[in-house]
């Protein structure tokens, strides 16, 4: 039996991994794609503290795991397919075989929802961003394109105007569903131009983002949109595939409840990084988490109140 199983390598599992391998519990980390997680997608980091010129995603986890596995980290390519999680006993199946462990730690991470419309895939990373945070900064001076209508599309064009010197904001709607404070805020924006009715259907580029293509529901016409940006918020979702069944709390997005120890509404259970009902998910929130979730687990196998 283990002491401790994580699942997913991203940097809430890779840090919950060094915390336990360095505190001697016997700890295996379970992937089902190569360790790293959403930051792998990322050409550039520049707001994880340490780093004053910035890193490659990749980097940046390579760098995590390499940290990991000197403490002894054990890092198995599986993916978990089912848990059965009783008060005695918490079992993990794999597509290869099934473990038993005291105390477990979910760190399964969550993916942007994608538009599913021609150059999105060849573009994200060169103008295609789903994260404001991240890239925002990237983007001084030039134009984008904001798709969504809800809190956080309404929320992050606000946040680009920091930076660009225009903000399109596309709805399919003619109003926007974010709250009516979140509206009237944007609305008074002289550098945002509202685009009602109109839903993205090709981002034009080779190297990068030159622009995007709209058609306007209400008339079929199709129009572009000259932007080197396009952001999109059209929903992120929690990756709970496996946990859906299970007496777990979640929130309206799905996302998973924990207290402030990241303990779960099942003991000795422990969720950290983006799969976590929280306001901020980045690499900086997703190791702050991990390392909490390993503390607390080493706690619950001790027999201590967590
Ligand atoms: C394009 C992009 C750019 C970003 N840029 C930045 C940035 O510049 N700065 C920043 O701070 N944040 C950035 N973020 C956000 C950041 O990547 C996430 O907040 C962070 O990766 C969350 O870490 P995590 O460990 O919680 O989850 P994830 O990174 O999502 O990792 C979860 C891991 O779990 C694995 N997994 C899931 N289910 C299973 C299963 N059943 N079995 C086994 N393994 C499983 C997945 O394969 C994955 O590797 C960016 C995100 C995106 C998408």
């Amino acid at each position: 039996m283990e002491d401790l199983i994580i699942i997913g390598a991203g940097p809430a599992g890779l840090t919950a991994g060094l915390y336990a391998s360095r505190a001697r519990l016997k700890t295996v980390l379970l992937e089902k794609l190569a360790p790293g997680g959403q930051i792998l997608t990322t050409d550039w980091v520049e707001n994880y503290p340490g780093f004053p010129e910035g890193l490659s995603g990749y980097e940046l986890v390579d760098r995590m795991k390499r940290q990991a596995e000197n403490f002894g980290l054990k890092i198995e390519g599986k993916e978990v397919v089912r848990l059965e999680l009783t008060p005695e006993k918490k079992v993990v199946v794999t597509n290869k075989e099934t473990m038993e462990t005291k105390a477990l730690i979910l760190t399964t991470g969550a993916s942007p929802r994608k538009l599913g419309i021609e150059g999105e895939g060849l573009l994200t990373g060169k103008g295609v961003s789903y994260c404001a945070t991240c890239d925002g900064p990237f983007y001084r001076d030039q134009q984008v394109a904001v798709i969504g209508g809800g809190d956080t599309a309404v929320e992050e064009a606000i946040f680009l105007t920091k930076f660009a010197s225009r903000v399109y904001l596309v709805h399919r709607r003619d109003e926007l569903r974010a709250t009516k404070l979140l509206q009237e805020r944007i609305k008074a924006i002289e550098k945002v131009n509202l685009v009602w009715d109109s839903v993205p259907v090709r981002i034009v580029g080779q190297a990068g983002v030159e622009g995007i293509e709209l058609k306007n529901v209400k008339t079929d016409e199709i129009s572009t949109l000259p932007v080197e940006g396009v952001f999109v918020f059209v929903g992120y979702d929690p990756s709970n595939a496996l946990l859906i069944d299970l007496p777990f709390q979640f929130d309206d997005f799905g996302f998973v409840k924990t207290d402030g120890n990241m303990q779960t509404a099942i003991p000795g259970v422990f969720a950290a990084g983006d799969i976590r009902s929280k306001i901020l998910r980045q690499v900086s929130t997703a190791v702050g988490d991990g390392a909490l979730a390993a503390f607390a687990a080493e706690r619950y196998i001790e027999g201590h109140q967590v």
